[in-house]
């Protein structure tokens, strides 16, 4: 059997984001695309310099990856890796998705997001060689519709409407932003995010 033919027996979850911090909103997400698509793992990955962030106070990297350790910790079929914030300058998908596909060539790579950033997919640096590469599973995000978006692609790519699913989840009505907002204005987080990120977040003064 050669590299064409070979059967892909297994299937990755692949969760990019700032993570800055992680929250319910992100593991809600990850859980259930996992349990629906019979994911065998769920990787978390946080970008290094996000292409698409205006933002300049984004958190250092080593921050936002000890929360997602900490908040993954608990569930063995949750990893995380440090691949794109080791990498130097910005963090582009689809460098990370070839990478992954050389490490795990047998498994086919499910990429995860919010109906948010699902979106925004073909403005991805080399969104027509990610979408030859991937499936996209895009879970539900209170406030961002993607019915437009799904009808789009059925009626100007209708060769990939296949590998665009969409994902109902209970929705979850959380961001980073809103809990940076929180902290900041002294307001509780408790609730939105586990608890091992909050106490993180306290310790380490983040989103003063
Ligand atoms: P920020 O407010 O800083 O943009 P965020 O909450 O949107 O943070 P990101 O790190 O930007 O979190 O998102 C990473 C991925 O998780 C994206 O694909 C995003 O759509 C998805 N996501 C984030 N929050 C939710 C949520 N509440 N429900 C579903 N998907 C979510
Ligand atoms: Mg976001």
């Amino acid at each position: 059997m050669n590299n064409f033919t070979k059967q892909k027996t297994s299937r990755l979850g692949v969760m990019g984001g700032t993570f800055d911090p992680i929250h319910y909103g992100h593991l809600v997400a990850a859980e259930m695309a996992r349990s629906e698509f019979k994911l065998s793992k769920v990787l978390f990955i946080p970008t290094g310099i996000p292409p698409h962030k205006d933002r300049l106070d984004i958190s250092a990297g080593e921050f936002r990856l000890e929360m997602v350790e900490r908040a993954i910790e608990d569930n063995p079929v949750f990893a995380c890796s440090a691949m794109e914030i080791e990498r130097q300058g910005p963090s582009y998908t689809v460098e990370t998705l070839r990478l992954l596909s050389k490490i795990w060539p047998e498994h086919e790579l499910y990429f995860i997001t919010g109906t948010d950033a699902l979106r925004e997919i073909f403005s991805w640096r080399e969104a027509e060689e990610i979408l030859t590469m991937i499936q996209f599973i895009g879970a539900a995000r209170p406030g961002f519709d993607a019915k437009d978006f799904l009808q789009y692609v059925r009626q100007e790519h209708p060769e990939i409407v296949d590998k665009i699913h969409y994902l109902e989840v209970p929705a979850l009505a959380i961001s980073s932003t809103d809990i940076r907002r929180r902290v900041k204005n002294k307001q509780p987080i408790r609730y939105l995010l586990p608890e091992a990120v909050r106490l993180y977040i306290e310790q380490k003064n983040l989103y003063r």
